[in-house]
């Protein structure tokens, strides 16, 4: 796998996700992604992102629910 960015070598590692701008802030330790050698850009496999937009989905509703924030739609 290459590097949509710089060609770089891609490896296998972990790194910690975060989410702003929807009415709070997510941070997730430690989620394994592919990162770039060269450039440090990191890509999300399909599993990963799956959980993570389902607990997006999870605490949109949840705080809807309870109006602690108003999440807004994805830009
Ligand atoms: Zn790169």
């Amino acid at each position: 796998m290459e590097c949509y960015y710089c060609k770089g070598a891609m490896v296998r590692g972990k790194t910690t996700y975060t989410m702003n701008g929807r009415g709070y802030h997510l941070l997730i330790d430690e989620v394994p992604a592919w990162i770039c050698q060269q450039c440090g850009e990191v890509y999300f496999e399909g599993e990963e992102v799956d959980i993570i937009q389902d607990l997006i989905k999870t605490i949109d509703s949840k705080l809807a629910k309870a109006q602690l924030a108003k999440p807004k739609p994805p830009t």
